[in-house]
């Protein structure tokens, strides 16, 4: 009497996205967008995060919220980051070409990639395809999944550090981890994760905290990038502690390819950009 039809239907509706899923890979249905990542006051676009989208044949554009919970406890994860990989590599040397400038990209590395023990021969077999250098990918990799086994995730590090990757630590501050331990990693900057961008100059412990982060950080010789910048006062308060790196719908969502290309050669729209001085 306790068998229901509840997880039953569960079970099928998994399986059936489990399919559709593993379809939409063998498909190659999965595209990239590329977000801005710029230095505050230049408008200058040579940094984009990497962010996949489904391009579902009925449903269109779908965000990672309508997918990635279905992938990140099985192989599936692994073999979209290969494709994401492999798509960037070849973007990336595209505009290099085009543009003669050295564009850069940055990966977002899940927990199962970054664990996975093919991970440096991956990168670096993406880079080598496409004739790229090692520092036209920045790996951000979360904080949390370095803190999962924070000796073993520095040896990895290491290892891509040693051959010239840049790392970020993508999400900082959610993952229970201090400055004093991450100190202690080859990373190049820190992602300030987005939730604090929200909250600044609302309420006033975040902006304490994120006054703390920036601060810490450049006495760490680390970058600091801001994510989620959606308004002006964000901006100009990041700068005014001292964070100089963003992105955000303020400079420019996540774009296709063609205009994320077009933002390289004529740089970002002056009416995105936060002003000079306080408003
Ligand atoms: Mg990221
Ligand atoms: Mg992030």
């Amino acid at each position: 009497a306790d068998v229901g039809i509840g997880p039953t239907t569960e079970l099928m509706d998994r399986l059936r996205t489990r399919t559709a899923l593993q379809g939409a890979l063998d498909r190659r249905e999965f595209v990239v967008h590329y977000q801005p990542i710029v230095a505050l006051h230049d408008p200058t676009v040579d940094t984009f995060e990497a962010l996949v989208r489904w391009d579902h044949p009925e449903r269109g554009l779908l965000p990672p919220s309508e997918f990635l919970p279905f992938m990140v406890g099985n192989p599936a994860i692994v073999t979209l980051g290969r494709q994401v990989l492999e798509t960037v590599c070849g973007q990336v040397a595209d505009w290099r070409r085009t543009h003669g400038r050295p564009v850069t990209v940055a990966v977002n590395l899940a927990h199962r990639e970054f664990w996975s023990p093919d991970l440096l021969p991956t990168v670096l077999g993406a880079l080598e395809r496409h004739g790229l250098p090692p520092d036209a990918l920045v790996l951000e990799i979360t904080e949390s999944v370095i803190m999962t086994d924070p000796d073993a995730a520095r040896a990895i590090m290491d290892a891509l550090h040693r051959h010239g990757l840049r790392l970020h630590i993508d999400d900082f501050g959610t993952g229970h981890s201090s400055l004093n331990v991450l100190r202690t990693f080859p990373v190049d900057a820190l992602k300030i994760d987005g939730s604090f961008v929200r909250e600044l100059a609302v309420v006033e412990q975040t902006t304490a905290l994120v006054r703390t982060i920036v601060t810490m950080s450049r006495a760490l010789g680390l970058e600091v990038v801001a994510e989620c910048v959606e308004t002006p006062e964000q901006a100009e308060q990041l700068r005014t502690m001292g964070c100089t790196v963003a992105q955000g719908w303020l400079f420019a969502r996540a774009l296709p390819p063609e205009e994320a290309g077009a933002l390289l050669a004529a740089g970002l729209p002056r009416a995105d950009r936060a002003p000079e001085t306080p408003a």
